[in-house]
């Protein structure tokens, strides 16, 4: 039997896409699936259904899976994040010989692949952990992928990768070396968190839209379908647009977006963004805030209950100007979004010592991915032309943008806030803007203040930095 290109173990959603789509690129592929006592047979399922035309090879003992690739053996893990991924390392590492390379594809976090990344580097067993996004249709179709890990490993994997991946609008692969380590799955981390923030503005929008403009639903779906151009151009604005034309099946007088329940669920990548950000001590207002509105809808019985107590009367807005207004603001939101993600890129770069390549993750960015968007060209444009940049915003690109689009955004985001209308992100996104344009800041009251009750020391503006004093403050009242 001829041996395999690559072996894929989990055989679930991505697993079985990912395999189909390196068999479409003329990959030989073998695949395995644990198999537990009285459970459905994934393989044979697999094999018996999507994988019964192609050439994949099916395998129930892991052995015989291990065995089938063509050494060094490329093994690409795709299983739950955590503790089945070390188990599964555990379970393939007596099988495989020096040289080969392991692929976590799942959605592992970077410390946990930096850990693992050393166990096996010290065995020599490569070992990649690769960011993948683009859900079950990207898995199939093209996928934007992010590996990181050993280096040695990369010229093995790259022609596989930049086969399967998916095509940016200039024609390029979406995959990039990302950098040593848990290098990818941090930038695929960033890129979920920077999706959270997208996603919680456009929801905003529609808020402000149904509420503050008494829109109805086929007319939100042609507002976002009009913005769906230029820079605005972006896959989540079309998904957004195609939500709200589907009716209800159960009810085709109804659409299915007024029936789902309020509450958003996270399985916690933007909560990791949010963490890493207060450890690297980057401010993600946006990002973090994103995930406190997931978190704050899912608290439904208490806002019911709160709702009851607090009424609000919302105004309403004119409906044609404030489109437009609404249309700035979510151009200037997404600047932030992916502001704060490349602030954090830059600050794991710094700490981390990782060659993360900015421009690089832009454009892969920029095909496959869920925030995929128009916007990511300036962005890979801008670090091409300053790899150093330490503020997206600061970009000229970028810059022209903000100064465009600032006024009705603030304008938006004042009226959402008379009127009562939860609008976290709008307004985090806008603080981030401001509290970066602005030269002094309060900042000075809360040196006061600690210095005052904690003789924590402050600078003087009329003397050298890290030069520190302390006041006596209360012998010092009149
Ligand atoms: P599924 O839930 O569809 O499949 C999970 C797979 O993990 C199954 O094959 C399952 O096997 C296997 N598994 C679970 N526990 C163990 C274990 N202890 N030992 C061995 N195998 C185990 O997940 P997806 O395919 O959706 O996701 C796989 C990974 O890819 C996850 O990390 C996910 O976060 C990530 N990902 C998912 C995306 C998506 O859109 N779905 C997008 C990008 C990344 P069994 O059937 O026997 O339980």
């Amino acid at each position: 039997m001829k041996k395999s290109d690559i072996g894929i173990y989990g055989l679930g959603v991505m697993g079985q896409n990912l395999a189909l789509n390196f068999n479409d690129n003329e990959f030989r592929v073998s695949a395995f699936n644990r198999k537990l006592p009285g459970e459905d047979n994934l393989v044979k399922e697999f094999m018996n259904g999507p994988a019964s035309k192609t050439a994949i090879q099916g395998f129930e003992e892991v052995e015989d899976f291990v065995q089938s690739i063509k050494p060094p053996r490329k093994i690409l893990i795709m299983v739950k994040a955590g503790a089945p991924v070390d188990s599964v390392i555990d379970q393939l590492r007596p099988l495989l010989d020096e040289g080969d390379i392991l692929i976590d594809g799942g959605n592992s976090h970077h410390a946990d692949t930096n850990r693992r990344s050393d166990m096996l580097e010290n065995q020599n067993i490569y070992y990649v952990g690769t960011g993948v996004s683009g859900g079950e249709e990207g898995a199939r179709n093209g996928p934007s992928l992010m590996p990181g890990g050993s280096e040695k490993a990369w010229p093995e994997i790259k022609p596989l990768f930049e086969s399967i991946a998916a095509t940016s609008p200039d024609g390029d692969a979406c995959c990039s070396w990302m950098g040593s380590a848990g290098a990818g799955h941090f930038v695929k981390m960033v890129h979920n968190g920077i999706e959270y923030a997208i996603m919680q503005m456009i929801a905003e929008c529609y808020e402000i839209m149904r509420l503050g403009m008494q829109m109805d639903n086929a007319d939100i779906a042609q507002t976002f379908s009009s913005w769906n151009s230029d820079l605005l151009s972006s896959y989540l604005l079309e998904i957004t647009a195609d939500i709200f034309r589907v009716k209800d099946p159960e009810d085709d007088r109804t659409y299915i977006i007024d029936h789902i329940l309020d509450k958003a669920g996270q399985k916690g990548t933007g909560r990791w963004t949010a963490l890493t950000a207060l450890e690297l001590g980057v401010p993600l207002p946006m990002i973090t805030e994103a995930v406190f509105a997931r978190t704050m809808s899912s608290f439904k019985d208490l806002r019911i209950k709160a709702s009851e107590e607090f009424e609000v009367n919302t105004i309403p807005l004119l409906k044609k100007e404030s489109l437009d207004q609404l249309r700035e603001a979510l151009l200037g939101g997404q600047l932030i979004a992916f502001s704060e993600g490349f602030w954090l890129l830059r600050a794991a770069k710094q700490e981390y010592g990782w060659e993360i390549p900015f421009a690089e993750v832009a454009d892969t960015w920029s095909g496959g991915c869920i925030i995929r968007s128009a916007l990511l060209k300036p962005i890979a444009a801008s670090f091409r032309e300053k790899p150093e940049l330490q503020h997206l915003l600061l970009a000229p690109l970028l810059k022209e943008m903000t100064n465009s689009v600032h006024e009705n955004w603030r304008l938006i985001a004042a009226h959402a806030v008379e009127s009562g209308l939860a609008v976290p992100v709008t307004a985090a996104a806008l603080a981030h803007f401001d509290s970066l344009r602005s030269e002094r800041l309060p900042a000075n009251l809360i040196q006061a203040q600690r210095d005052y009750f904690g003789a924590h020391q402050y600078e003087r503006t009329d003397q050298p930095r890290g030069k520190f004093f302390h006041t006596k403050w209360k012998e010092r009242l009149q």
